[in-house]
């Protein structure tokens, strides 16, 4: 969006104004276009990128990174645990009383706290200072239905959703920050030792058990019950996925050989980037003015934080050089992420007659008023380009962790069921995009093989499943209740 004139000075004649805003539109939809031959590319790009980033570090912009989590929930984890869930614009706080075998989750309480949005691009020790300050509140709120044997320490699963090198089932540095936030002191930091400081400031006596990544944590969750859970994805704010990989294949690994023989991998897709990826001239400059330039560019094309933000880059393109929404640039749609992805997904989603939803939206977000219902439906049919094209790119990326895991195809006599656990605010509310997902699963695998595989909506599995790492890896395993 070309900040200076407000006025569209080339006062063009409505038909040839209406001629060259379809022009726009057609033009962006072509780029945008995922026909199923591009997508197995994209997939078999993924694949490749996968072996590469297994094979050393730093071999792949997808960094493959290395979990330390061996071992899955069984259905035997049993105690009092908490979690700490931070990824997006929200904070989760969590308590499980995990039953043990055959119990299942006797109990569990949570609170959730936004984030302000100021905290996300300050200091490492506001941010933290602020999340133990919720975190020791939501502790001393504890209740009758929870029990903690006499003399033991809190233990606490920590979800953390962004690009950690983990050293430890419980320690790891912040490699970046993504998905709009920025503090410069964490990066390179133990995000485990943060966080502990940031609790001793507040007198709140805790261990860290395990430090997980969401994937990670909706894999956990996911497992506990199903036992075909093998694959996560998360489609919110952000995006990624983490699977099941077998350790042998890991040569970056060095460490023992695990007695499971697997390792979870959290591959941070959204970094993934590829010259199959149909870009466009509107996502290079919204890259090219995120925090976060060059990077996450897998992410930048479908999730939550900018499918708004493409739309409105379309539409403003549509302002300036065809006048589509009248002489005058409506200045509101000039202001960056002022589209967010909930209200686009309202506008794909109004079934109303005359589209008063879409014209509703952009009154009241964008103040522009009294549009046409011709104006509305191009508008709504961006939003469809948008997303579709997000939906899809996700499915190859889909296919190329299937095809790495040898699981695309039938294995001779042999019939395995895979299930990929879901999770994230797109996936969940944005209706129009899960289904596109969902069939564009199908088209891909074929009929015989989609029926082997399914995608399982895993509700916040992430901070269940930190609690059940949590338990998995607790100081007091073995050691008898007292
Ligand atoms: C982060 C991942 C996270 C994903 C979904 C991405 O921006 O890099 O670590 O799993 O968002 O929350
Ligand atoms: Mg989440």
């Amino acid at each position: 969006c070309a900040a200076a004139a407000l006025i569209v000075r080339h006062r063009m004649r409505s038909s040839s104004r209406w001629a060259r805003a379809m022009a726009i539109l057609k033009e962006f939809e072509v780029k945008c276009g995922t026909p199923v031959a591009k997508l197995k590319q994209v997939a078999d790009a993924m694949t490749v990128e996968m072996h590469a980033g297994l094979a050393s570090e730093g071999g792949s912009k997808l960094k493959m990174l290395i979990s330390y989590v061996d071992n899955l929930p069984t259905g035997d984890e049993k105690g009092l645990f908490y979690a700490l869930d931070l990824g997006g614009t929200n904070f989760r706080v969590l308590r499980v009383q995990l039953g043990g075998k055959d119990g299942g989750i006797a109990n569990q309480e949570f609170a959730e706290v936004s984030i302000p949005p100021h905290l996300m691009v300050g200091t490492s020790d506001a941010l933290f200072d602020y999340i133990a300050t919720a975190l020791a509140k939501f502790v001393s709120e504890e209740g009758q239905n929870f029990h903690l044997p006499p003399g033991r320490q809190r233990e606490l699963g920590f979800t953390f959703s962004f690009p950690v090198m983990q050293t430890a089932i419980n320690s790891g540095t912040l490699i970046r920050w993504t998905k709009g936030f920025s503090i410069n002191d964490t990066v390179g930091q133990d995000v485990v030792a943060e966080l502990v400081r940031a609790m001793e400031r507040q007198g709140l006596d805790m261990r860290v058990t395990a430090l997980v990544n969401d994937t990670i944590g909706t894999l956990a969750g996911g497992r506990y019950s199903n036992k075909n859970v093998a694959i996560a994805v998360i489609l919110g704010t952000g995006t990624n996925a983490a699977y099941v990989e077998r350790a042998q294949a890991i040569p970056k690994w060095h460490g023992p050989l695990p007695k499971t023989g697997e390792m979870v991998i959290n591959m941070e897709w959204g970094n993934f980037r590829s010259s199959h990826l149909p870009l466009t001239e509107y996502d290079h400059a919204l890259d090219a003015e995120s925090l976060n330039p060059g990077e996450q560019i897998f992410e930048k094309i479908m999730s939550g934080m900018y499918l708004g933000e493409i739309v409105r880059r379309v539409l403003c393109r549509m302002a300036e050089e065809s006048a589509f929404f009248g002489d005058i640039v409506p200045p509101k749609l000039k202001v960056p992420f002022i589209l967010r992805t909930p209200e686009m997904s309202a506008m794909h989603h109004d079934t109303s007659f005359d589209l008063r939803v879409v014209g509703n939206k952009l009154k009241d977000i964008l103040e522009i008023s009294n549009t046409s219902l011709k104006t509305r439906k191009v508008v709504v049919e961006l939003c469809n380009i948008v997303a579709t094209r997000g939906a899809r790119l996700a499915t190859a990326g889909i296919l190329g962790i299937l095809k790495k895991m040898g699981r695309d195809t039938f294995k001779e006599g042999e019939i395995q069921k895979t299930v990929i656990a879901m999770d994230g605010g797109l996936y969940e509310h944005y209706t129009e995009f899960s289904k596109c997902l969902e069939i564009t699963l199908n088209e891909l695998l074929g009929e015989e093989i989609s029926k082997s595989i399914v995608i399982e909506h895993s509700n916040d599995g992430s901070g269940i499943g930190a609690t059940l790492l949590a338990a998995s890896h607790s100081q007091y395993l073995g050691v008898e209740e007292t």
